[in-house]
């Protein structure tokens, strides 16, 4: 496990995405008795896509999911497995002006979750991940399996596809999650607020020349993201009838979470 690949790709003087530290030995083996973070950032690049990341010794074990994850167990969504990324990173939601992943990051879900196999490393190795869920969005029991050989081994660095697949269990569900609950669990925005919301100094300091290929990207990226909000302004009645049953698990875990923090800060 490491980062080598991930700060390759980036410029930090260019990107505000953070540097992330390499995992130490003591970091890694206090990560397999603790619980472990997850989450999942929707980053409208080139491509709108969901990077799906799970910590495991020290890192973010990611996979980059063009549809995002679904709650139809006969859904089975591709995963392709990037480079890990710092720990640090689970917390990030912001503009990357130019250069690698260019577009806005937003925080999509996040939470906790929990291997359903006693060795880790050997289910990675073996292309079968079994796991639970403990997010605001995503519950329950999942498994991602690998599809192609591709690199032979857990593909660290490598970069094989995998599927992502929810299992059948209270937390299963036909509602389409990505677009029933489209927007960020840190800020609660879309991505024009966080667009919206950048650091200032950050953005200005980074802001891609206008007219280069990057300014244009980004102008493009910007434009879709004021499409997506317009195409959410008015959510078609059939959807609404149909999330009911998650809005109300939607609803439930945040409320619970919201009430554990709140009686951890009066004690
Ligand atoms: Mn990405």
């Amino acid at each position: 496990m490491t980062l080598k690949k991930y700060r390759e790709k980036r410029d930090f003087k260019q990107s505000p995405e953070p540097a992330g530290s390499e995992p130490l030995r003591a970091r890694r083996a206090a990560a397999e008795t603790r619980s472990r973070f997850f989450c999942v950032q929707k980053h409208l690049a080139s491509h709108l896509h969901y990077d799906f990341r799970l910590e495991h010794a020290g890192v973010l074990l990611s996979w980059a999911v063009p549809k995002g994850p679904s709650l139809d167990p006969r859904t089975k969504r591709l995963a392709m497995q990037v480079e890990d990324h710092p720990i640090e990173y689970g917390a990030f939601e912001g503009v990357i002006p130019s250069g690698y992943g260019a577009g806005i990051v937003m925080l999509w879900d996040q939470g906790t979750w929990t291997p359903q196999v006693n060795d880790v490393d050997a289910a990675l190795k073996k292309g079968d991940l079994k796991f639970t869920l403990d997010g605001y969005k995503l519950k329950g029991s999942w498994a991602l399996v690998r599809t192609s050989g591709r690199g032979g081994r857990a593909g660290y660095g490598t970069k094989p596809s995998w599927l992502l697949i929810k299992h059948r269990d209270d937390w299963s569900d036909d509602v389409d999650i990505a677009e029933f609950a489209p927007r960020s669990v840190k800020s609660d925005g879309d991505f024009e607020d966080i667009l919206a919301a950048g650091n200032p100094d950050v953005w200005e300091s980074h802001r891609p020349a206008k007219g280069g290929g990057a300014g244009q990207m980004l102008a493009r990226i910007i434009e879709r993201a004021a499409a997506m909000k317009a195409a959410q302004t008015v959510p078609p009645a059939a959807r609404r009838v149909a999330a009911t049953k998650t809005a109300r698990r939607v609803a439930a875990t945040k409320t619970t979470k919201r009430t554990k923090k709140n009686t951890k800060k009066k004690s």
